[in-house]
């Protein structure tokens, strides 16, 4: 923002309006940047807490996710939300490691303060930032471990160590098997040999009853609804399938119109032409052969009657997400215009009816598509659970994709660290400073690991440290004995990709926050909210203070 203000006519700010430059500027983002960061940080790990946010309307969330905590904390203040869209980025690209991903990034604010306190340039420390963290991604490349969709050992462990801590965690070995499962279920194999996941092909269902150990993978398309007419035949061998997103009715607009009835004989000649438009409906599913209509919206009654009369089954109000998951599965079109359609449109696949679920399961007859059906006694448990699932299963994805695992356990940052200093040393600039700061910075994920499990964080660093020194790369905190071992070989495993984002999001979010030097706010800077547009964008640099949904979090 200063640069483009240079060389500019002199501004003339209201008078409520306030201005804060350089060092001034710089502390107070910093200052809001880390107390985000600060406040995710107790549940990193496996001995991480929860959180318990309660919204304005009273909605409770139980979570250790760290997005979902950021997401659910109404931040207003703009520097602040540059720390939230680290997590958000990082769940996005990677569905994992976003509580190290922000909590890196504070460590990284927190030690660069250090840096422009003993007058180092904040670009000086914005260039060495940007170096250490491009190093640091090339050296995770170095010390990762090769994985194919066929260890399932190693996969599984990495779904666990994603779970840890979540929800998800006491059922981990099951749930485990199924993401296993699920991702090999839709992993296919590319021209040039590598290993595709199409994610789009699998599904999660969750149903609060029972418990997550009856959780279950599905083959196929899970839809818990029921037919709609009890006579209709409920299970089909390549059935000819009909989606449809329109209802099955007469429209709304011809329903209500008013009609006057002079005689009784118009009133009869009306629904006999009502009954013949949804004969024709009923008349052009069937000349098409369609064995099987799923409709998102509502069907007549008569029209069911019709359908079951014709051996048809139909299902009402079936999930938009179930209807779009059975158009990939089933390789159909969705229709919307009954008029519109042809024998092109339909998809072919086996449906079976489970009378006792009361549920449908549609499978596709070239397609692998999947079902993850999850169980929790209530819909904050079963929320929890789906959260942990998600985030295993994105990690499993990506690992098989990317063939790429590591030690975790803080193994790799500690690693890195070390690496970075090596690096550092043969850079001549002041930026060598900034390079071990950045190294400084990674080994917060050990200090924290040790501290959330009430060991002390010093005597851990100090023993994982000089462990890397005699070349145990692999070496990181097991957090429930304190010991410090080889956390590949005890299974606790993370994906090269998403400590990768996790470093680049930290970094550039850092860099973005130091870059500011100049802060220009509609209002009282130590009160005024984000919520004045212009003020407010990350982009602007704008100021706002902590909002009041933050208070209570610290
Ligand atoms: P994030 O949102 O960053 O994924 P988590 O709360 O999931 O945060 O914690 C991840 C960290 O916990 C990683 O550094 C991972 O290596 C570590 N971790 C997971 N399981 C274990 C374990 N059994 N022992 C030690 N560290 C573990
Ligand atoms: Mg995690």
């Amino acid at each position: 923002m200063s640069q483009r203000m240079q060389g500019q006519p002199m501004v003339i700010l209201g008078e409520d309006s306030q201005r804060m430059q350089d060092k001034d500027a710089q502390s107070h983002n910093i200052s809001a940047a880390r107390a985000v960061a600060e406040s995710v940080r107790s549940t990193l790990g496996p001995k991480g807490m929860d959180k318990m946010l309660v919204s304005s309307t009273g909605d409770v969330t139980v979570t250790n996710d760290g997005v979902t905590i950021l997401r659910e904390m109404d931040i207003d203040n703009p520097t602040a939300e540059m720390i939230v869209e680290v997590a958000e980025t990082q769940e996005d690209e990677a569905g994992d490691g976003t509580t190290s991903a922000v909590s890196i990034s504070g460590e990284l604010l927190k030690n660069a303060e250090d840096l422009l306190e003993q007058d180092i340039h904040p670009s000086t420390v914005i260039k060495g930032f940007d170096m250490a963290a491009k190093e640091a991604r090339s050296q995770i490349d170095d010390v990762a471990e090769e994985v194919s969709v066929d260890d399932r050992e190693v996969l599984k462990q990495v779904a666990e160590t994603a779970m840890t801590g979540k929800g998800a965690e006491q059922n981990k070995d099951l749930l485990g098997e199924l993401i296993v499962d699920a991702v090999e279920n839709v992993t296919v194999e590319a021209e040039d040999g590598s290993s595709v996941v199409d994610l789009e092909f699998l599904d999660i269902t969750t149903e609060a009853s029972g418990t997550a150990a009856d959780s279950e993978l599905v083959e196929g398309v899970l839809l818990t609804e029921d037919p709609v007419h009890e006579d209709m035949p409920t299970d089909f061998e390549d059935a000819e399938v009909l989606l449809m997103d329109t209802a099955l009715e007469i429209e709304e607009a011809n329903a209500d119109a008013q009609l006057s009835v002079d005689d009784p004989s118009q009133l009869q000649q009306f629904v006999e032409q009502e009954e013949q438009q949804l004969e024709e409906m009923v008349e052009t599913i069937a000349d098409a052969g369609v064995d099987v209509v799923f409709c998102q919206k509502n069907i007549d009654d008569m029209v069911q009657h019709m359908l079951a009369k014709e051996g048809i089954l139909a299902v009402k109000r079936a999930k938009k997400s179930d209807i779009e998951f059975m158009r990939e599965v089933l390789d159909a079109n969705i229709v919307s215009d009954l008029d519109n359609f042809s024998g092109a449109d339909l998809g072919s696949g086996d449906v079976t009816y489970d009378a006792d679920n009361e549920w449908f399961v549609v499978e596709g007859d070239n397609s692998h598509g999947v079902t993850l059906l999850l169980r929790g006694s209530t819909d904050h448990v079963v929320d929890e659970l789906e959260r942990g699932v998600n985030d295993a299963l994105d990690v499993v994805a990506a690992a098989v994709a990317d063939g790429l695992v590591l030690a975790g356990g803080g193994a790799v940052e500690v690693e890195l660290a070390s690496r970075l200093r090596d690096y550092a040393d043969g850079i001549s600039g002041r930026e060598q400073l900034a390079i071990e700061a950045f190294a400084d910075s990674l080994e917060l994920i050990p200090r924290v690991l040790a501290a959330n499990a009430g060991l002390d964080s010093i005597d851990t660093l100090v023993e994982l440290r000089s462990a890397h020194e005699d070349g145990d790369q692999n070496a990181g905190l097991n957090v429930f004995t304190g010991d410090i071992e080889d956390t590949y070989e005890a299974g606790v495993v993370e994906t090269a990709h998403a400590k990768s984002q996790a470093l680049s999001s930290a970094a550039e979010a850092a860099n973005l926050v130091l870059k500011i030097d100049d802060i220009i706010a509609a209002g009282d800077l130590s009160t005024s909210g984000g919520d004045e547009e212009g003020a407010g964008g990350p982009g602007a640099g704008g100021m706002g203070g902590m909002g009041g949904g933050m208070g209570g979090m610290m």
